[in-house]
């Protein structure tokens, strides 16, 4: 099977990790991470078929990727602040919905939906896939928080998003970023066995995912935030011991002042949030 760039179509890359480099020795299969040498995107390949991408997913939860992991509960701050009490809001893949759950415990109009049938309880979330998934009201607002970097077509997710967002709806996505200041700042060899995750097919920068989302030019108007989620002390683990830490101690002023300068100054950070909105000419 010969390489073309899902983002470009070139054909053109340069390997980033091996088999034995993926997490969990990529459960044996021979895949590679690419880089397209034309366009930047970082890509898993060949892609999981679909058949084998929901035999990975039914065996998700029951793992842990390092003793005393905890399940994530990735409600950004941003979040709660940008969503409006009117709204009709949709997650999607949602996992527990330890989100909405919060979210309408503060009076949010949320609802979500997901793939593993284990997660789901039929009124927080609701056991679908987007493509079956028949919406009441169309939403105001759609996110998806570590979603889109596992999609096998996010085209064909956008595309969706613009067909059902309201007329003027908004979209957030959160995604791991390439521009990690651990892979590209220090360069931490454990780090990188660590974040290229089988379960991801792509690995989005800031400027790959603008070059995706320039593609909407006139549908979308797309603003890309680059932000840092860990602090300095998970940093520092990294660099003397090389081990991920599932608690995110924050230190005041310290890291804030860490996360600013990574951000502002060298424009690293390991999380790009995209925000997007309909202009209303679909
Ligand atoms: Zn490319």
């Amino acid at each position: 099977m010969n390489f073309r760039c899902y983002l470009c179509g070139d054909n053109r890359s340069e390997v980033i990790a091996e088999k034995d480099d993926i997490r969990f020795g990529c459960y044996g299969s021979d895949k590679k991470v690419l880089k397209c040498i034309n366009c930047g995107l970082v890509q898993l390949f060949p892609q999981w078929t679909e058949k084998e991408l929901d035999e990975l997913y039914a065996k998700y939860w029951k793992k842990e990727d390092f003793k005393g992991q905890k399940r994530k509960v990735k409600l950004s701050k941003y979040l709660a602040g940008i969503i409006r009490k009117e709204e009709v809001v949709l997650e999607i893949g949602c996992g527990h919905g330890d989100n909405i759950r919060f979210l309408r415990s503060r009076g949010f109009r949320v609802t979500g939906i997901d793939k593993d049938p284990s997660v789901c309880d039929g009124d927080t979330v609701i056991n679908s896939d987007i493509r079956d998934y028949e919406l009441a009201k169309k939403p105001d607002l759609i996110y998806a928080i570590h979603l889109f970097e596992h999609l096998t077509d996010p085209r064909n997710f956008i595309a969706w998003m613009i067909e059902n967002l309201s007329a003027n709806g908004r979209f957030v996505l959160e995604v791991p970023s390439t521009d990690d200041p651990l892979l590209t700042l220090y360069k931490n060899e454990k780090f990188k066995k660590f974040c290229w995750y089988p379960y991801h097919l792509f690995f989005f920068s800031k400027k790959t995912a603008q070059r995706l989302f320039s593609g909407y030019d006139g549908l979308l108007n797309i603003r890309l935030l680059v932000t840092q989620e860990y602090g300095l002390l998970n940093h520092l683990r990294w660099l003397f011991f090389g081990k991920p830490g599932n608690i995110n101690f924050h230190l005041p002023v310290l890291d804030d002042i860490y996360k600013f300068v990574l951000t502002k100054v060298f424009g690293l950070g390991d999380t790009l949030v995209i925000l997007g909105n309909k202009t209303g000419r679909t």
